[in-house]
């Protein structure tokens, strides 16, 4: 079997050791001869996998008993109506900063429980860079940004000083990076782009932001009856968990976060360099908030696609295509996505441009 390159944005690419650990457990999980699909999710087994899923996150992000870890299933869009329904009082107003199509979606949500203010945005110019130097209301409940932004490739470099509760959606960079995790006090994330298979999102939130809302709860939407239930309030997502513990096992086994965000950051370099030197292709955002897992470029000549299409096929690259609202490639250097492969892209990058420049 080729060695495939996957850029893919989501879901992403994961460790191979990750996919064979992952596919022995469906058929024989902890030595019990018997499937992780086809097992009670209060066995103890599987409570193991739930405690061990919810602390590796505590510990990659440094961070002691004032927070609590959840996955739960609805994806990152689920988060977008959570977020709101838990943190924003019935007479108070949320702030948020529009920087792409996900946050966009976040706002939509919150405008249906209650105040939202769009403190900045970046649609001025098709999201093609990261507002910076705005004023955050203090009387605000929360204000909500992205870290990264999965569809135009920016990504925050600095996270603003808030003086209200800040809440981040990290699905496309989370554990790429240090971040400091106790200046939040929610960090959520869909696993499928960077710590694990579509179908759980975990949720890191500090208690004391919770209950303050007046509101009456639905169970489902509760982030306390979730937390009361350690994430088994009803069956979660059992196997998306423990892949995603799988891959974060991978990354602390390795050298967490450190060792992953100087790989990330020389994949990022290398990328980067050859889009700017290369006649051929340009980047599509301000070089400045440039995202290290997401690279939008665009060929000059667009009438050449077809062409630079062949040559990266033929390279065993898969998931470069760019989304439909930018156009052009996009490439993903997920945590999981090796250096190498990075390398072959570039390679096929100066060979197109030694063709057809
Ligand atoms: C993919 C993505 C989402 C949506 O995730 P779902 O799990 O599909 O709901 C939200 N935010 C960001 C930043 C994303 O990249």
């Amino acid at each position: 079997m080729n060695k495939v390159h996957n850029f893919s944005a989501g879901p992403g690419i994961l460790p191979a050791e990750v996919l064979k650990q992952a596919s022995e457990a469906c058929i024989n999980f902890d030595n019990m001869n018997l499937s992780l699909l086809e097992i009670s999710h209060r066995s103890k087994n599987y409570e193991k996998v739930m405690d061990e899923a919810r602390s590796i996150v505590k510990e990659l992000f440094e961070v002691g008993d004032e927070y609590e870890v959840l996955y739960l299933g609805g994806g990152a869009s689920m988060q977008f109506a959570m977020i709101p329904y838990n943190l924003l009082r019935e007479n108070g107003t949320a702030a948020y900063v529009n920087t792409g199509v996900w946050a966009s979606k976040a706002i939509k949500e919150a405008k249906m429980i209650g105040n939202t203010n769009v403190i900045a945005s970046s649609e001025d110019k098709k999201f093609t860079y990261i507002p910076k130097g705005y004023d955050i209301p203090k009387d605000a409940d929360y204000l909500h940004i992205t870290s990264n932004n999965t569809i135009y490739g920016t990504q925050l470099k600095q996270f603003p000083k808030s003086p209200i509760p800040l809440v981040c959606d990290m699905s496309s960079d989370i554990f790429s990076r240090k971040i400091n995790a106790k200046d939040f006090d929610v960090i959520y994330a869909g696993a499928q782009k960077n710590m694990g298979p579509a179908g759980s999102t975990m949720i890191m939130v500090k208690k004391d932001a919770l209950g303050k809302t007046g509101r009456k709860m639905l169970s489902m939407l509760d982030y306390q009856v979730h937390i009361k239930g350690g994430s088994m309030y009803n069956t979660p997502p059992v196997f998306p968990i423990y892949v995603s513990l799988l891959t974060l096992q991978w990354l602390k086994k390795n050298g967490g976060i450190a060792w992953i965000e100087k790989i990330n950051q020389q994949k990022a370099d290398l990328l980067y360099n050859e889009i700017d030197r290369n006649a051929l292709f340009f980047g599509t955002v301000e070089k400045e908030d440039r995202s290290n897992m997401n690279v939008c470029f665009l060929l000059h000549k667009q009438e050449l696609e077809a062409e630079f299409d062949k040559l990266w096929k033929e390279a065993n690259i898969s998931g470069i295509r760019g989304h439909r609202d930018v156009g052009g490639y996009r490439a993903s250097l997920y945590n999981a996505l090796p250096l190498e492969s990075v390398q072959v892209l570039v390679d096929v990058m100066k060979e197109f441009e030694k063709k057809f420049a």
